[in-house]
């Protein structure tokens, strides 16, 4: 797919659309809200926002999104997921509900709230495969961290080992695999487009 301006839908069910919508325009996408399977099959690429993944779970299936989402992903379509949105595209989340739903579209086992023994939420700046320039300013909040990767997957981004936070081992927060990006923190909330840029250039599949 390589038109000059895609459309981006973001699953506009729950969580931070808003801030996702402005994001995605403003990396070079034309940004529409996905709540229905006629809108899903319109787009390009979809962003999963940051929310309650086990909310957003339940909401897909309301929305009857669920099964035309898994196909659309099984088909190759581009997508994004922060915090809660990479819970849901991974295999497996622990610490999830039971009946919690996984589009399984990365082969990725994340823990979910896992930083929050430690502390609910935090900011760092992180060295990012793929995005140029200074290190990206992250925003975690609740969130999870990815506890094995598949040999698919591609590591773009892990918070250091931290002896301040009683030797806290390095954890990976950011990976890809294909066509699917997913970042444990929120880009959508720094101002920071880079990420958002990264994948309109997935989209694009210039990336
Ligand atoms: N803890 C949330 C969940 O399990 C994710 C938090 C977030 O998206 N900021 O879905």
């Amino acid at each position: 797919m390589s038109k000059a301006r895609p459309v981006v839908g973001v699953l506009a069910l729950q969580g931070d659309v808003a801030e996702h919508l402005a994001m995605t325009e403003r990396a070079g996408a034309t940004a529409v809200p996905v709540r229905r399977a006629a809108e899903l099959s319109e787009v390009d690429g979809l962003v999963l926002p940051g929310g309650e993944s086990t909310t957003m779970s339940r909401l897909l299936e309301t929305f009857e999104l669920l099964e035309p989402l898994r196909e659309r992903l099984r088909a190759g379509l581009p997508a994004f997921g922060s915090c809660a949105g990479m819970i849901l595209l991974a295999r497996q989340a622990l610490d999830g509900r039971p009946d919690q739903h996984q589009l399984d579209a990365l082969d990725i086992v994340v823990r979910r709230n896992a930083f929050g023994r430690q502390v609910d939420s935090f900011e760092e700046d992180l060295e990012f495969t793929g995005v140029d320039g200074a290190p990206l300013h992250a925003v975690f909040i609740r969130a999870p961290w990815v506890e094995k990767a598949g040999q698919g997957v591609e590591v773009l981004a892990s918070v250091p080992e931290d002896p301040g936070r009683a030797g806290a081992p390095a954890r990976i927060v950011a990976v890809r695999q294909g066509m699917v990006l997913a970042t444990a923190f929120h880009p959508e909330l720094t101002g920071d487009e880079r990420v958002h840029r990264l994948f309109v250039r997935i989209v694009r599949g210039q990336a």
